[in-house]
């Protein structure tokens, strides 16, 4: 069984797949909290949903990419179980994670978005630094949300240390919805040269910040 708040047929808004038609199923719960979370609805409740339920509902959208979300999915064991099915059926499969847990258990052909929390957050001691060393740069991405200068900073210094230019697909810069200034760091990536991608989550834009499950 899985606790889940959402199962549901949208357009991907992030990473390198935004654009894309996406089967989202999010998962409840989540051991952090970031003071910009935009996901707090997830942090209970929810249905138990049986993982043979959850593969139906993805079915029958039809959708040959899915991206399993939370909250934080790794938070529940039955998720690694969901992701190798999910991949044993062929779909192209996308893992959102906070980065706070070991993403060494997921199945291999599964895509990680692996968050890089920055101080802005709260909760960036808890950032889980093996995970980085597991990145695959023709598969995974690494994602900052950046709230103001420090955490842009503090971007920069990871990114050099842990070598994301070459460790990762994209390093994905995003700016933490109403906080800073998109010109602001606009300018700040033009001017570091760094190979990074600037993204604006899209979905917000089209829907409104606090819709959910669209
Ligand atoms: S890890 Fe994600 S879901 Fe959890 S508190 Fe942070 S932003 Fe919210």
């Amino acid at each position: 069984m899985l606790r889940v708040t959402e199962i549901f047929h949208s357009i991907q808004g992030e990473s390198t797949h935004a654009g894309r038609p996406c089967t989202f199923v999010r998962l409840t719960g989540c051991p952090m909290r970031c003071t910009w979370c935009d996901s707090e609805y997830t942090f209970t409740g929810g249905d138990q949903v049986a993982l043979d339920d959850v593969m139906r509902q993805v079915r029958d959208f039809g959708c040959p990419l899915v991206e399993v979300t939370g909250g934080e999915p790794l938070a529940q064991r039955e998720a690694i179980d969901l992701i190798r099915r999910l991949c044993d059926e062929g779909y192209e499969v996308l893992i959102e994670t906070g980065g706070y847990l070991s993403t060494e258990a997921v199945d291999k052909r599964a895509k990680i978005i692996l968050d890089v929390k920055c101080p802005g957050s709260g909760e960036a001691e808890r950032n889980h630094w093996p995970n980085l060393a597991r990145l695959r740069p023709e598969l995974d991405e690494v994602k900052f949300v950046i709230a103001n200068r420090a955490d842009w900073d503090f971007t920069r210094k990871v990114v050099a240390e842990y070598e994301l230019e070459t460790r990762a697909k994209s390093i994905l810069i995003s700016p933490s919805w109403g906080q800073i200034e998109l010109k602001e760091l606009a300018g700040w990536i033009v001017e570091s040269g760094m190979e990074v991608r600037m993204q604006l989550q899209i979905h917000k834009y089209i829907w409104g910040p606090e819709v959910h499950g669209v």
